[in-house]
């Protein structure tokens, strides 16, 4: 049977308004599959060697509605990013706080209701942002380091820390090594405490098994039961701790 496609006589019109282009970059490797990445807006392809230059733009026009919701999502996440500011938001302990500027001789920060109000003298951006990562450089060192070390403590693995840094990593929560060296980023102070305490039995439960096996979890789980909500809610709110 002999059918002929029929064809709108704008059909190019369409074509080219339901189809969006994105820029993206190709990286080819010893791969085997197509494979797409987004990261502050750009967006790359990882392909064989062998790939055309045809089965790549078709992979990338099969993902558009990803690759628009993504975008989206990015934005999104860059809007409610920390920017400690007048007037500014805070995603302080799971609550939305607005923040203030108060000016006085003595540095301080102080939560009252909603506000979320920085002390000191002459303050503008800059010397707000010091006070606040000052602040919770503070607040990790008092909460965490001790609960940490009592937790190893209680485990009977508290000979195995050889240290505890508190650091702000461009991704991590936390680290630990086989030598014992445990590392928390301070940021996690913005969080909830029960999020800030999976956090330290996170690492505390390396001493005793460094993979992430059942096990492992198993014993996460045991002294922090909700522990994989407390990993949900920080992969959808952690976008909100950076500055
Ligand atoms: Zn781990």
């Amino acid at each position: 049977m002999n059918e002929s496609k029929i064809m709108p006589l704008n059909y190019r019109a369409i074509r080219q308004k339901s189809q969006q282009f994105f820029g993206y970059e190709v990286l080819r490797s010893s791969r085997k599959t197509l494979a797409l990445y987004i990261s502050h807006r750009r967006i790359l392809v990882r392909c064989p060697h062998r790939a055309t230059r045809k089965e790549v733009q078709d992979f990338v026009n099969g993902n558009q509605k990803w690759i628009q919701i993504r975008l989206q999502e990015e934005s999104i996440k860059e809007k409610e990013s920390l920017k400690i500011e007048k007037g500014g938001k805070i995603f302080y302990r799971a609550r939305e706080l607005t923040i203030e500027y108060k000016e006085g001789r003595k540095q301080r920060i102080l939560i009252n209701g909603d506000r979320f109000i920085i002390q000191g003298h002459k303050l503008n951006a800059a010397k707000a942002k010091v006070q606040v990562e000052d602040y919770l450089i503070d607040k990790a060192s008092e909460y965490i380091i001790p609960r940490a070390r009592g937790l190893a403590r209680y485990l009977g693995v508290d000979r195995r820390i050889r240290e505890i840094k508190l650091r702000k990593t461009k991704s991590k929560w936390g680290h630990c090594t086989a030598a014992g060296v445990i590392q928390y980023n301070w940021l996690i102070m913005l969080a909830p405490y029960s999020i800030i305490d999976y956090m330290i039995a996170h690492e505390i439960c390396h001493l005793v098994r460094m993979d992430h096996s059942t096990k492992y979890w198993d014993m996460v789980e045991s002294i922090c039961p909700n522990y994989r909500y407390y990993i949900d809610w920080l992969k959808e709110h952690e976008h909100r701790f950076w500055f």
